[in-house]
């Protein structure tokens, strides 16, 4: 397993996949989700590339921050995130990919505006309806994002889901698809045009290239980076 030449790899298939679908590779960022990985890979990665890291939990994100860990790169926060642990994240992570509750909307609009700041953040959207993960219904996500946009210390990016495993090649673009559709009809929607409200984080190692097809402009990819992870660490919860 070779870090770099797989960020390479990876790098290429996504401006690949961009250049196919008629876009701008610039227009889709790597995250490279670290879950499980250590301050030593995480620098390498940072030195072989990357620029965006995508955390998952909360321990592991305070202690690669102690270490200083993601010196040279952004750090987004993409796992269920608990309300009573906000003040970890906020103003730690330049993005917050997993926002799908009034309850944690407010408490980090609350904790944002202690810290005197806007903080970024998308709203995860459970696409495909599965019971075992978290992410607002498709019904509830036109309500949760008026809401977003009228917390003063919230900045609402965008979108983020993270549909099943697929077996079949091509099987989730339909998700994708969807996601799309939903971020335009918040755009449609907005009467203030202030906001840039552009980013569609989803797809992950085995579906980033369809996901790219149907407009993501983050994917976040793990596996194919870094190789298997040392123990189940999915997104599953
Ligand atoms: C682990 C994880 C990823 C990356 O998954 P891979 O299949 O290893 O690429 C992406 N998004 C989230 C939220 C994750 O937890």
């Amino acid at each position: 397993m070779d870090l770099t030449q797989n960020i390479q790899a990876v790098q290429q298939k996504l401006a690949a996949a961009a250049k196919a679908a008629g876009r701008d590779p610039a227009g889709v960022t790597l995250c490279a989700a670290t879950k499980t990985q250590s301050d030593a890979a995480i620098r390498a990665a940072i030195a072989a590339g990357i620029r965006v890291c995508g955390e998952n939990r909360v321990q592991e994100l305070t202690a690669h921050l102690e270490a200083d860990a993601y010196a040279g790169a952004e750090v987004h926060f993409i796992g269920h995130l608990q309300t009573n642990k906000v003040r970890y994240v906020v103003g730690r992570a330049a993005l917050i990919h997993s926002v799908d509750s009034e309850r944690l909307l407010r408490a980090i609009d609350s904790q944002a505006d202690k810290l005197g700041i806007v903080q970024d953040i998308l709203l995860e959207v459970n696409v495909a309806r599965e019971e075992s993960k978290g992410g607002v219904t498709p019904e509830a996500l036109p309500a949760l994002a008026e809401l977003a946009l009228s917390c003063p210390h919230v900045r609402l990016r965008g979108l983020m889901a993270i549909p099943p495993v697929s077996t079949v090649s091509g099987g989730n673009r339909k998700y994708f698809a969807q996601m799309r559709h939903f971020l335009v009809d918040i755009i449609g929607k907005m009467s203030d045009n202030y906001s840039v409200v552009d980013c569609l984080s989803m797809g992950m190692s085995g579906d980033y290239e369809d996901a790219i097809a149907e407009g993501a402009t983050l994917v976040r990819v793990g596996t194919a980076l870094f190789g298997p992870r040392p123990y189940p660490a999915g997104p599953a919860r």
